[in-house]
């Protein structure tokens, strides 16, 4: 009963998808103090001295890493930008691109990392306003630019109070995207950059890590031990999901990243980790797995979702009126859920990734639980 509540619950949300999209009153709501909100709350994190021409965007502010902002965000996730040699990784909201744009002058190379809003909201605004190439997933690509979706990519009404309305996406400028095919993992697809110092190449390449979302990339650059993982890494104790995250993929995407080596600096969008990032990796990687297992044991008890959920989680209880507020869409029992039976992908999603890559939406074969 309860599990047709929440799918009911998530139909009402996903049929809003395309009205509030296009409504004005919903991009008024846009809550003003989100900026504030990311102000950075304490420098906890160790300056990265050997990485000059990195800078570090954050809630429409810019840091550099001679004062590093705090990962510490409550409630709130500041969705982080970064501009690393010529490269700009992630666009952040749309909110963000004022502030963004006048660093963008040096830049010729746009990666993004996922479809999602507080990552893609300012792609429209690079094409519209930039010469920069942009670089992303045939799947991002397929997501993003669905003749469904434009000219902006839906969003809930949560995500919409969070991150605000994406920037239009300008068809006429869309054959600039380079998008690849997911490339396999013994042969990452190279993106290079220009050290704006030494006007050498430095070597970086993208790997195909699904699991948050079905399009998901990350971006690695050897030489410098450093790893853009988007939100592969996110936190390291998830204790809630989207309702279309997937725990197995998560779990071989961490696994996959912890065996490729040469990297230790983890600059992901909400929780960067400036030294020690493998092993937070592998923290992450322990608590999924521990996670997982937790759930099917329970499950295999006879315990209900719910029950479960509260038993696995119980911080959780906490945000309650967090989850209603993003109709279920944000929840621990999406964990629940994605370790029973696989992710719950959006309508949109699924469509525009139909006869691109059907394989990623499908469930990985999992443990068969019976209930006696
Ligand atoms: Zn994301």
């Amino acid at each position: 009963m309860a599990q047709s509540m929440r799918t009911r619950l998530l139909r009402y949300y996903q049929g809003l998808e395309h009205t509030s999209y296009h409504s004005d009153t919903v991009h008024r709501l846009t809550l003003p103090f989100v900026n504030r909100l990311s102000t950075p709350i304490s420098t906890t994190s160790k300056p990265i001295k050997r990485i000059p021409s990195l800078l570090e965007f954050c809630g429409g502010r810019q840091y550099t890493f001679d004062s590093p902002v705090s990962s510490s965000a409550p409630l709130y996730f500041p969705s982080r930008s970064y501009v690393f040699n010529d490269l700009l990784i992630d666009s952040s909201p749309s909110s963000v691109f004022p502030q963004l744009l006048p660093h963008l002058t040096c830049i010729k190379n746009f990666l993004l990392t996922h479809h999602h809003e507080d990552h893609s909201g300012s792609f429209g605004n690079i094409l519209s306003h930039t010469s920069i190439t942009p670089y992303m997933s045939r799947e991002t690509e397929a997501i993003l630019t669905h003749p469904a979706h434009t000219p902006y990519f839906p969003m809930f009404v949560y995500e919409h109070l969070l991150y605000g309305r994406p920037s239009v996406i300008p068809s006429d400028q869309l054959s600039r995207v380079i998008s690849f095919p997911a490339p396999p993992p013994s042969s990452p697809f190279e993106l290079n950059t220009i050290d704006p110092e030494t006007k050498e190449s430095v070597p970086g390449y993208i790997h195909f890590c699904p699991g948050h979302s079905p399009d998901h990339i990350v971006y690695h650059v050897p030489s410098l031990d450093l790893l853009f993982p988007g939100d592969v890494y996110l936190t390291p104790n998830s204790f809630f999901f989207r309702s279309d995250e997937d725990i197995t993929r998560i779990i071989q995407s961490c696994e996959y990243l912890i065996e490729l080596p040469s990297w230790d600096i983890m600059l992901c969008a909400h929780e960067p980790v400036y030294s020690g990032g493998k092993e937070s990796m592998r923290k992450k990687l322990d608590y999924m797995v521990t996670t997982r297992d937790k759930i099917l044991s329970l499950y295999a008890e006879g315990i209900s979702e719910e029950k479960i959920a509260q038993i696995v989680f119980p911080r959780a209880t906490k945000l309650r009126a967090m989850f209603i507020l993003c109709g279920g869409d944000v929840s621990p029992i999406n964990i629940v859920r994605s370790t029973l039976f696989g992710p719950l992908h959006r309508d949109g999603v699924k469509k525009s990734l139909a006869g691109v890559n059907d394989e990623v939406l499908n469930p990985l074969s999992r443990t068969k639980i019976e209930i006696e």
